[in-house]
């Protein structure tokens, strides 16, 4: 089967304070983006890579994959105004005939190949989609704007869930054929009728919003 990953590297990062975009945020030694492309790159499940890059920033980009021999990398395109955007632009950049696409965040750099494998796994039994989750730990409640407790949601089967999600590649650009906007890939596959499963995540793949969790990543790096 042919697999194709998408990288979604085009947000901007406000909230990382910098005055580029967050994937170009200093990692040790490397801009941000260089880690999960350089895992991608490695992994032997992974056939080809589109890269999203924010727009005005694909030369660097390219630069960046080319700096790390990623013999892999097919296209890097620009990406959009939200996340939905931006993973439309790149499924564009994939071929009809790839049988399988795995969307990735940039912004989760310490990507595992365990997990890669873990979603792949149920596209081969059946299931349209599958993406990594853990479940959700702490006691959750609904509050408004001024802090007042609405609720308690109850916590049992809920999962906080991360990327790499893997999709078979016909059901996902069905999904993207819609109009919808979501803030995860899934959403718009479970929204289109695909079959989606959880598997089990990586705490590892903590999502760079902030300088600490920056900070804390390069800790683990
Ligand atoms: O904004 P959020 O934290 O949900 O971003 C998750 C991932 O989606 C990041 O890797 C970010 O670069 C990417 N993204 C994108 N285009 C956008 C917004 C986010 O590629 N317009």
């Amino acid at each position: 089967m042919s697999v194709w990953a998408i990288l979604v590297a085009a947000g901007r990062g406000e909230r990382l304070g910098l005055d580029q975009p967050k994937a170009f945020a200093r990692l040790g030694d490397d801009p941000l983006l260089a880690e999960p492309l350089r895992r991608l790159e490695n992994c032997g499940w992974v056939d080809a890579i589109v890269i999203v890059a924010p727009p005005g920033w694909e030369e660097p980009s390219i630069l960046v994959a080319e700096e790390l021999g990623c013999g892999k990398v097919h296209a890097c395109v620009g990406g959009g105004e939200t996340r939905t955007d931006s993973v439309r632009a790149g499924l564009a950049e994939v071929p009809p005939d790839a049988l399988v696409v795995l969307v990735h965040d940039a912004a989760r750099p310490l990507l595992e190949a365990g997990v890669i494998e873990r979603v792949l796994a149920p596209l081969s039994a059946g299931w349209d989609g599958a993406v990594p989750g853990l479940p959700v730990a702490d006691t959750l409640k609904r509050a408004g704007p001024d802090g007042a407790v609405c609720e308690t949601v109850p916590r049992d089967g809920l999962w906080a869930v991360q990327t790499p999600q893997a999709f078979l590649a016909d059901v996902l650009r069905r999904a993207y054929a819609a109009d919808g906007e979501a803030t995860d890939c899934a959403a718009l596959v479970e929204a289109a009728g695909g079959r989606v499963t959880v598997v089990k995540g990586d705490e590892r793949l903590l999502k760079v919003t902030t300088a600490d969790d920056l900070a804390k990543i390069a800790s683990w790096l």
